[in-house]
């Protein structure tokens, strides 16, 4: 039987960094990817704060020479009103920019810049059944022709997203406290980008804040469009190869006709009930990271930079535990991205309640508070010298509040 120090299972962004930190340190790294690369993944629209993820584990240089379409910052609109937020205008020290990309592109260059690097990183290989101590774990895996192989590491770091192999062997999963939704989408022509909708991501609530359009466009001229609401909405927007999506992007009234004449790259997929949560982060033998942790929603494009970010740490973790340090699991990993995913619910939360909206479309935004809150949609939820992530629970539906009784007020005189 094979035998290698660290096993990653999944090749999407958080596996690759994981897995290409790893190898700078030395040891022999395993990944097995069920599919074959390109594939199609959703999650096209990344946050600056992957940059530094991307750049410690090495991989950034590979990804700037595929001259993805630069993200510089993001729009939300709401019928009239409009606000833009610019990275190289914010509270924490980080990145002015980062990308937009078709994850078949961007995941099969981390692939490719990680073999590059000495990993060895094995397509069509899925992870069927894994035996799991402190010491050592022993996975079955089932290689293109069908064959079964076992392979033994001193480690596991579980980067299998939406696969939850982890979680789902091990019975890891818990339901998401968020209302159940979905999302549908597909790549089309984009030949009516304006100065106002720009090369940036634009997303566009409507529906009372229950629901809301993506628009991110790529490099290529084409752009991503998606819409997210209630399950039973995105189900019926689905259905037919998304008759009523096609009809609604067309037609919306906001859109301004920018895809009235698009062509769609391919039929309309969705995505339903993707919210889930984990009831450990770790175990004997074992770490996971990015989407087999827990995935809350799309509205802010946190996930791949939360794939990133806990791809970095787990290899840092798993690299201080071979090294025969002694981890707190708990602390020095599990709360951590805890922390961070904590930040994003009380966005998400604040986005579906309106209390977001009711701050960034207020008649007058404060440009220190701008700047702060552009710092949590950079994606640095770890800056708690910023109060917007200090205080993420409170002071948003403090702030919405009172900036609401002011409005009013005004109104009134
Ligand atoms: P993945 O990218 O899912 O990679 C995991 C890999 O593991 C896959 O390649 C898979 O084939 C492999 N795998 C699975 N099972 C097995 C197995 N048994 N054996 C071997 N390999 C296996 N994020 C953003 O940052 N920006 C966005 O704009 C954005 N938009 C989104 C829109 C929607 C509607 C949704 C639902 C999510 C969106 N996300 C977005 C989130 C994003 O899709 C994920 O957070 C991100 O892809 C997670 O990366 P990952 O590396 O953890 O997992």
């Amino acid at each position: 039987m094979q035998k290698i120090d660290v096993l990653v299972i999944g090749a999407g962004p958080a596996g690759t960094v994981a897995a290409s930190y790893l190898r700078k340190q030395g040891y022999e790294v395993t990944i097995l990817e069920k599919e074959k690369f390109p594939r199609f993944q959703i999650g096209e629209s990344l946050l600056p704060c992957c940059m530094e993820h991307l750049t410690e584990s090495g991989l950034r240089e590979a990804i700037e020479a595929k001259h993805f379409q630069k993200k510089t910052g993001a729009a939300f609109m709401r019928g009239e009103k409009r606000c833009e937020f610019l990275f190289e205008e914010q509270f924490t020290n980080g990145w002015s920019y980062t990308w937009q990309v078709k994850r078949a592109d961007f995941d099969l260059a981390l692939a490719e810049a990680t073999r590059a690097k000495g990993v060895s990183v094995n397509f069509e290989c899925e992870v069927l059944s894994v035996d799991a101590n402190r010491e050592r774990q022993i996975t079955e895996y089932r290689d293109a022709e069908g064959k079964i192989h076992q392979i033994e590491s001193r480690f596991i770091i579980d980067s299998s997203g939406y696969g939850r192999v982890l979680p789902r062997l091990f019975d890891l999963s818990k339901p998401s406290s968020f209302t159940p939704r979905g999302a549908v989408f597909a790549h089309l022509e984009d030949n009516r980008r304006t100065e106002t909708t720009s090369n940036n991501i634009f997303v566009h609530s409507f529906d009372n804040n229950r629901s809301w359009i993506w628009a991110i466009p790529f490099s290529d001229g084409s752009t991503s469009v998606g819409i997210v609401g209630d399950r039973e909405k995105i189900e019926d927007m689905a259905a037919n190869n998304g008759e009523k999506y096609k009809e609604f992007i067309r037609n919306f009234e906001d859109l301004n006709g920018r895809f009235e004449h698009s062509e769609l790259k391919f039929e309309p997929r969705n995505i339903l009930g993707y919210s889930v949560g984990v009831k450990t982060m770790f175990g004997d033998g074992f770490v996971l990271s990015g989407n087999s942790t827990e995935f809350l929603d799309p509205i802010f494009s946190s996930g791949v930079t939360f794939a990133t970010a806990s791809g970095l740490l787990s290899a840092k973790m798993t690299h201080k535990h071979l090294q025969g340090e002694n981890v707190n699991w708990k602390t020095e990993y599990e709360d951590v991205v805890q922390n961070g995913i904590n930040v994003f619910r009380s966005y998400v939360t604040g986005w579906y309640s309106g209390d977001f909206q009711s701050i960034v479309f207020a008649k007058h935004i404060d440009l220190e508070i701008k700047n702060q809150i552009c710092s949590v949609l950079a994606g640095y939820v770890w800056d708690t010298t910023n109060p917007f992530v200090k205080k993420h629970d409170t002071i948003l539906p403090t702030l919405a509040k009172v900036i609401k009784m002011k409005e009013a007020q005004e109104d009134q005189e």
